[in-house]
């Protein structure tokens, strides 16, 4: 950048690459490039590195971005969050306990996870496993049925998008009831729109197990699904989604 467009790098740059590199799961060029960085690292560098670490299980790494952002955004949820994710997946329960109690001793609650889809010309709500819908045994059960389509199709449902030490079946059936799929249920049964396009919104970021399953849904059902998540669009269709599992 600097020889051929005389452009220095700026922060932007630096976090760009630092997720790409993270993704790929190359950590030692991660902690490399951040140490030779001629800026200190912000915000924006240190969650790049716990979501890659989140990804890939770097627990050691993610510790070291964590401890950062708690001191430089204490505020932000997101971060205890990932990080009690993290502890999650390795089997590591005690320790995302021990994160999820300090968020709630320094007052920095979840933000609770919610969709919506409009039917009929009406938004409906879901928070992840409302019983509040008039229609919620007809989703459950499309669910069900859906949950069957789709394990044929080769979907593997991923227990490690759900936080909580629960036994096997119990985490399957938590996953059921996220609120984008309870949305995606609802659109499904609704048989007025039958044809049409799936619009669903999610305040927080679409889960990787829901994105794997409507991915699915949208290939088996020859259907088109948009979910508007925290960070991006997902256009589902035929089996792919837009976003090419990159978000
Ligand atoms: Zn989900
Ligand atoms: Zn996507």
């Amino acid at each position: 950048m600097r020889e051929s467009y005389g452009i220095s790098p700026s922060i932007e740059h630096y976090a760009c690459l630092i997720d790409m590199l993270g993704r790929a799961g190359k950590f030692s060029e991660v902690e490399c490039l951040i140490e030779d960085m001629e800026l200190t690292p912000n915000v924006l560098i240190w969650e790049n590195v716990l979501g890659a670490c989140r990804i890939h299980g770097n627990v050691e790494l993610g510790e070291k971005a964590a401890e950062k952002l708690f001191e430089m955004d204490p505020e932000t949820d997101s971060n205890s969050v990932l990080l009690a994710n993290l502890y999650a997946a390795k089997g590591r329960w005690d320790d995302a306990s021990r994160v999820r109690a300090s968020m709630s001793s320094k007052g920095v609650k979840k933000e609770p996870g919610c969709s919506w889809v409009e039917v009929d010309a009406q938004v409906h709500v879901f928070l992840s496993k409302d019983a509040s819908h008039p229609r919620l045994s007809d989703i459950h059960q499309k669910l069900e049925e859906l949950g069957d389509a789709v394990t044929e199709a080769g979907y593997e449902s991923d227990a490690k998008h759900t936080l909580h030490n629960i036994s096997g079946k119990e985490r399957v059936d938590n996953l059921l009831r996220h609120s984008e799929r309870l949305a995606l249920g609802l659109a499904l049964i609704n048989k007025g729109s039958a044809a049409g396009k799936i619009r669903i919104f999610k305040n927080l970021r679409i889960c990787g197990d829901c994105h794997e399953c409507i991915k699915v849904v949208s290939g088996t059902m020859d259907r088109e699904i948009i979910v508007r998540d925290r960070n991006r669009f997902h256009h589902f269709h035929h089996g792919v989604c837009s976003c090419k599992d990159y978000w």
